[in-house]
């Protein structure tokens, strides 16, 4: 590699994985950057630019805000390599491995995954489906990185695919963000996909929150006042901060509660950062508040006691504020905010050694499939989630459902007739013909994944 930008742009990456992951194989970092840069070498982006501009910020964004060990980061350096160039999986795994050969198939697949499709049927069985997809939690983190830059620099597309782009974005990537607790993830998804969707909303707000800014800044400052004078005195260190508002969050409690802005923004938030690690310290600190400001005891949460699913710890509290105005406010140490901010997977990468990190990971895969399993009959996004999801990642394996809706899991170019021997070896020797999503089909046509097959037998 010749080109100098190039060379500090590798550099630099180096810089952000030393800064954010608990190892760092720099051999392995620089492999792939020169893999993927080789393999992109002649390619441009919609924008112009060189084509490996793209992995090398995805890879920047799995290193800094996804950070969870280096094998994502060199994923990501060559996550579209067998996409979109002359190279294929099958190179990646002979220069690095099976792991890594993995993560880049499991990425292609999903980029191919047609996530436009309305049904909202059999919902359970999509989710049984992509359980069984997600084998290595690191392809769906390079996926929500490649997602986020691809949303950060979807001006250069064309106008339907950018509304494409940001519904599916919207719809699935970001609610999936939020299972995993990436929150910042999250926000940033929905902000750009919304700002791509409806731009004249989006702008009207943006106006609104840069128009109110000061005011709001000083009735902050009047609010914090006497509460960070009692921090002080009782030595507690601690950074206090208005929460930012995204955009996206106030247009949908305007719907929601059907309110005009200025109801919705009159609302404030504070955030209280402690940077000692214990818990004990958090609720000092709500004692400090509580008697300053007299508490909304209806809107007291405590998940510091009882943590949300995805691994969420803070206290959170509503007073009343000077002039009348309600505050909101959530008290959390520094660890409990990383963990809120950019999932537990960079708490660990980031405190733990690395003989744990294997252990922890696997544990998290563990918690990830709970959720997923445990995911609410309401939950409409992630029902479309598991809608879309009717590729499968192992092209071995094909999902196929009975028409009550149970799920048969069946080896890839199985047929009808397979799939009648499945159920039961009766059905299998009577199997007459078959109906595939409600179509008539010859009995050795090929299934495949999302399939609803029907057998028709006869009594001889
Ligand atoms: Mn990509």
């Amino acid at each position: 590699m010749t080109n100098r930008k190039y060379k500090e742009k590798l550099d630099d990456l180096l810089l952000v994985c030393h800064k954010n992951l608990y190892k760092v194989d720099e051999n392995l970092i620089r492999r792939a950057f020169e893999f993927g840069f080789n393999a992109h070498r002649f390619d441009k982006r919609a924008s112009g630019e060189p084509f490996f501009d793209h992995p090398y910020e995805v890879a920047n964004i799995v290193a800094k805000e996804i950070p969870l060990d280096d094998v994502s980061v060199a994923a990501a350096l060559m996550h579209d390599v067998a996409e979109d160039t002359e190279y294929q999986i099958q190179d990646i795994r002979a220069e690095f491995g099976d792991t890594i050969a993995d993560i880049v198939d499991g990425a292609t697949k999903i980029s191919g995954v047609n996530f436009t499709s309305q049904e909202t049927t059999q919902a359970e069985n999509y989710r049984k489906m992509l359980l069984s997809m997600v084998n290595d939690i690191r392809v769906m983190l390079v996926k929500f990185a490649d997602r986020l830059h691809n949303m950060r620099t979807i001006d250069f597309l064309p106008a339907d695919k950018q509304m494409r782009i940001a519904r599916e974005t919207i719809d699935i990537y970001a609610p999936f963000a939020h299972r995993f607790g990436l929150a910042n993830i999250k926000w940033e998804m929905e902000d750009l996909a919304f700002k791509t969707l409806n731009r004249e909303e989006y702008d009207n707000i943006a106006r609104e929150l840069k128009a109110r800014r000061r005011e709001r800044e000083h009735y902050l400052n009047k609010f914090a006042r006497p509460i960070e004078e009692r921090l002080k005195k009782d030595g507690i260190n601690y950074e206090l901060s208005a929460r930012p508002k995204h955009i996206y969050g106030i247009h949908n409690k305007m719907i929601k509660r059907n309110k005009p802005l200025d109801e919705i923004y009159d609302l404030f938030a504070v955030r209280i950062i402690i940077d000692s690690n214990t818990e004990k310290e958090c609720y000092n600190v709500l004692g400090i508040i509580s008697a300053t400001y007299k508490a909304n005891s209806d809107r007291f949460k405590d998940y510091i006691s009882l943590p949300k699913q995805n691994g969420y710890k803070s206290i959170h509290t509503t007073v009343l504020g000077p002039d009348g105005k309600m505050v909101e406010v959530q008290i959390r140490t520094k660890a409990m905010h990383e963990i809120a901010e950019r999932g537990v997977a960079a708490h660990w990468a980031y405190k733990e050694g690395v003989a744990k990190i294997d252990e922890k990971l696997s544990n998290w895969l563990n918690w990830i499939r709970d959720i997923i399993e445990n995911v609410a009959d309401d939950e409409n996004a992630s029902a479309q989630l598991m809608e879309s999801f009717k590729l499968s990642l192992f092209q071995d394996e094909i999902y196929v459902f009975t028409p009550k809706g149970d799920l048969k899991i069946l080896p890839k170019d199985s047929t009808p007739v397979d799939f009648a021997y499945e159920i039961h070896s009766k059905v299998g020797d009577h199997c007459l013909a078959a109906k595939v999503s409600g179509r008539i089909v010859p009995i050795d046509t090929k299934l495949r994944s999302g399939d609803q097959v029907e057998i028709i037998t006869s009594k001889n």
